[in-house]
């Protein structure tokens, strides 16, 4: 019994520290009254929000499925909510602009100016950009394949990690998707997709380094080497949804997975001498110097571009150049394959 006692005060104690998300300004005494104020009466100072306006929803709301309680209300306090929060934090960062105060982060976020209702407008266009240029590789990569080079007899491609690359960009093409998606309405469902859509991508893109830097092409042996890794990913994904949304449990497994496959290549391309080292050197060195991007995260320039934003910048070029490096892989198998049959 005692046992249990302490399980469940771990659990409570665990999932409340998932759904705080505290930062110093939501900390503030004026922006909580603030929000208090505009959560009962629909208004930050003369500016109102209708769909605030709770008392006249006492009775069911007549009409189609979606409008009746309490989907529609919780809907409505959703988006209320999030007005109040959005209108308190202007109020509250003008006061401090005004008193010679920086920015601070409400709600582990930095407060930006919102763009017809997008409210990271710059993360989300970095986002969509980040989707085209995958798109791009991915076309560009199945047409160099089937259009091309020569194929074999069976009409399938020479280059033994076709499959492999047309997933990876099918998980990149979903990652950019619902991070563009988290940026434009950050909630708790959009932010679970674009979390778990960016692990599945770093899972499986350790599993492509692992399976092509040691030159693993035979079905069983593949299958020998992912399974561990797609059980391993797919915990972590039902732990951090289940159980607990820890953040900093999630950087480390997130950071272990990316260094891992970064050396992978890294190494590889030296003892390989594969003739395309320089591409794949590049994009390790920007990408890994990016990174302190994210570390350094400075606020919002203007209210628009922050350090998270600059950092899905960063990432478009080095898409751009890390597929040039899967076309040239492409090619230089294929050559070595049709040198062999000759
Ligand atoms: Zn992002």
């Amino acid at each position: 019994m005692q046992r249990f006692y302490w399980i469940s005060f771990f659990l409570a104690f665990s999932s409340s520290l998932g759904v705080l998300h505290a930062s110093i300004g939501d900390a503030d005494p004026s922006y909580r009254s603030c929000l208090t104020d505009c959560e009962t009466t629909g208004c930050v100072g003369s500016l109102c929000f209708p769909h605030c306006n709770f008392s006249s929803n006492g009775a069911s709301v007549d009409g189609p499925w979606y409008m009746q309680e309490p989907l529609y209300i919780k809907g409505k306090q959703l988006y209320c909510q999030s007005d109040c929060r959005y209108h308190c934090m202007l109020s509250r960062e003008n006061d401090r602009a005004a008193s010679g105060h920086g920015p601070v982060k409400y709600h582990g976020k930095w407060p930006f100016k919102r763009v017809f209702g997008v409210q990271e407008p710059a993360s989300v266009a970095f986002s969509v950009l980040n989707l085209v240029v995958h798109f791009h590789g991915w076309l560009s990569f199945f047409i160099l394949l089937h259009y091309k080079l020569p194929m074999k007899s069976d009409k399938k491609p020479y280059y033994d990690y076709a499959g492999l690359w047309y997933l990876y960009g099918l998980l990149a093409l979903n990652s950019w998707f619902w991070s563009a998606v988290f940026h434009s309405w950050d909630v708790e469902l959009t932010e679970k997709l674009d979390y778990f859509s960016a692990i599945a991508l770093l899972g499986y893109s350790l599993i492509v380094a692992i399976l092509r830097s040691f030159n693993v092409r035979q079905e069983a042996a593949r299958v020998m080497v992912s399974a561990p890794l797609l059980a391993f990913v797919t915990t972590h994904i039902l732990y951090l949804n289940n159980y607990k949304l820890d953040y900093g449990w999630n950087m480390q497994v997130c950071v272990a997975m990316g260094v891992a496959q970064l050396l992978i290549w890294a190494v590889w391309g030296g003892v390989s001498g594969h003739p395309s080292r320089w591409k794949l050197w590049f994009v390790i060195v920007a990408g890994a110097l990016a990174m302190l991007l994210e570390i350094y995260d400075f606020p919002p320039y203007e209210g628009f571009l922050d350090a998270h934003a600059a950092w899905h910048a960063t990432t478009v070029p080095l898409t751009y150049m890390w597929w040039s490096f899967i076309k040239d892989d492409a090619e230089y198998r294929t050559d070595i394959l049709l040198k062999k049959i000759k």
